[in-house]
């Protein structure tokens, strides 16, 4: 019985009483099923207990959005056994819809681009940026890093419902309805709790959690690892739309970014289903002083912005419109013993450059390789070889986001003093290329935006 009360207490520690119940002969065969059960997923029900789920793995992944579909893909084509809980049933809606081309290599690196392809999104070529009388097209073909020039626009019901079910078909299983309530972290091991669709517990069994739930933000919460973001609080009101004057050719896909009073902003973003999304994004007196219901205040922000409201003048909205306060987070540490934070669980600042699906496929890219090395052996350090490495990028961001929002960067952008070669290299930064040190508006990203600015805010005084 050696066997059998080790297996109990590490693995089955609700059912410890049910082989005191069984005869000699039946003790055996529980011993039987337990060997089977440390191999395979498992249930066990005594009377009057609900029926209590046992699941193994090498790898458990908290959430399938794109960070943790892309984490399982590569981890699972290395060979490791991947369990994804997911507490939604798929397509669900979510807000981030733009994607950047660097998603392109991490797509293609966790093999499901040809999945993505085939959904016919439309192609995003750009951004465009605009005022009431000024305007700014960046071409991502324009760029210069070596480079994908294009990326997709992306309803993220269909987007991430397509990256789950290219998951499954490689083979991992996602388990959905399923809920996380609970993690246990340790050096070698980890068990994660989550309450089944039919509200029974089941219990995740594995060697490391990546934790790529998003703003659910499971571990940050269970770990105490929040931190409230530098950045001042902003809310967003968005909605899908239809009836959309979109301009012709490959101009149709690029995102627009309009300019409001009160450093706000709307997106408009296209998809190739008709629907259009729109979103504002501001501080939350902005929102509040309108009046009206959110529908009616989305609406009276549309018309603040020339082009906007001439391009959505035919708009009917799809659904009422949404409002999220208060997006921005910030977190202590991004990994710790058997386990690691990606995708919106680590750090969320804001989205205005459209950077939070490519930081989830990075940091899921960056986390998935690290954790492979370590599950084949050898010594990492998650430190040097995950956190620094997407801090870099992260920080990158905050400077454009911050140089946007203290109004650095829109001089740079409408000013014609910024040459060709220095919009190539920001053009590679708003394509989502953040670790190209070649870029000087990448390896001395401060410095370089710092004194664009001053030198395009002299000339345009002079
Ligand atoms: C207003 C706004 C606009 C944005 N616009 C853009 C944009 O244009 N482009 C862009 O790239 N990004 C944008 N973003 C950011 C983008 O939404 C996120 O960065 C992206 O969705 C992060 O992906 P993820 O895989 O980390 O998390 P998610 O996509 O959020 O997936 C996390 C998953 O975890 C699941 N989960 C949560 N809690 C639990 C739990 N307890 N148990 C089990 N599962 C759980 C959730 O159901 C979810 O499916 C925007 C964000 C905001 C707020």
């Amino acid at each position: 019985m050696v066997f059998l009360s080790h297996v109990c207490k590490n693995r089955m520690r609700p059912n410890l009483d049910i082989p005191a119940r069984l005869s000699v002969l039946n003790q055996y065969c529980f011993l039987w099923l337990i060997r089977i059960a440390d191999q395979k997923n498992f249930q066990l029900k005594s009377k009057g207990d609900p029926i209590m789920t046992q699941v193994n793995s090498d790898v458990i992944i908290i959430g399938a959005g794109p960070s943790g579909t892309s984490a399982a893909a590569l981890i699972h084509q290395a060979g490791f056994k991947v369990a994804v809980i997911e507490k939604e049933e798929f397509p669900r809606f979510i807000i981030g819809e733009s994607l950047l081309p660097r998603c392109m290599d991490l797509l293609e690196e966790a093999g499901l681009i040809d999945a993505v392809k085939a959904r016919d999104y439309i192609v995003k070529h750009g951004a465009v940026f605009l005022t009431d009388d000024q305007r700014t097209d960046f071409e991502f073909g324009n760029q210069f890093t070596d480079g994908w020039g294009y990326t997709w626009q992306v309803p993220r019901d269909d987007f991430d419902h397509t990256l789950a079910t290219a998951v499954e078909k490689m083979g991992v299983d996602i388990f959905w309805r399923h809920t996380v309530t609970d993690a246990d972290c340790r050096a070698d091991s980890a068990t994660v709790t989550a309450t089944g669709p039919d509200g029974n517990p089941v219990t995740f069994s594995g060697r490391f959690v990546l934790d790529a739930s998003g703003f659910g933000r499971v571990l940050p919460r269970l770990m105490d690892l929040d931190l409230p973001s530098a950045l001042p609080r902003r809310d967003s009101v968005f909605t899908h739309i239809t009836g959309d004057r979109r301009p012709a050719g490959d101009a149709a896909g690029k995102i627009w970014i309009c300019m409001l009073p009160e450093n706000s902003w709307l997106w408009i973003i296209p998809f190739s289903n008709g629907k259009t999304s729109v979103g504002v994004v501001a501080e939350p007196a902005f929102i509040d002083n309108l009046g009206g219901s959110l529908d009616d205040k989305l609406s009276a922000i549309i018309d603040m912005s020339r082009p906007a409201a001439d391009r959505l003048a035919d708009r009917k909205p799809d659904f009422p419109a949404r409002r999220i306060d208060g997006y921005s987070i910030a977190v202590k540490t991004l990994c710790g013993d058997g386990y690691a934070l990606t995708g919106n669980a680590t750090e969320f600042l804001d989205p205005v450059f459209s950077s939070g699906v490519t930081l989830a496929l990075e940091s899921a890219n960056r986390a998935a390789k690290t954790l492979i090395r370590q599950l084949k052996g050898e010594t990492v350090d998650w430190d040097k070889d995950y956190a620094a490495y997407l801090g870099h990028g992260v920080e990158v961001f905050r400077t454009y986001v911050n140089a946007w929002y203290d109004g650095a960067l829109p001089t740079v952008f409408f000013s014609d003093k910024a040459t060709p070669d220095i919009r190539s290299q920001i053009c590679s930064v708003l394509a989502g290329y953040v670790w190209d040190m070649d870029n000087p508006f990448v390896a001395k990203h401060e410095k370089a935006v710092d004194k664009l600015a001053q030198l395009c805010d002299m000339r345009a005084n002079k």
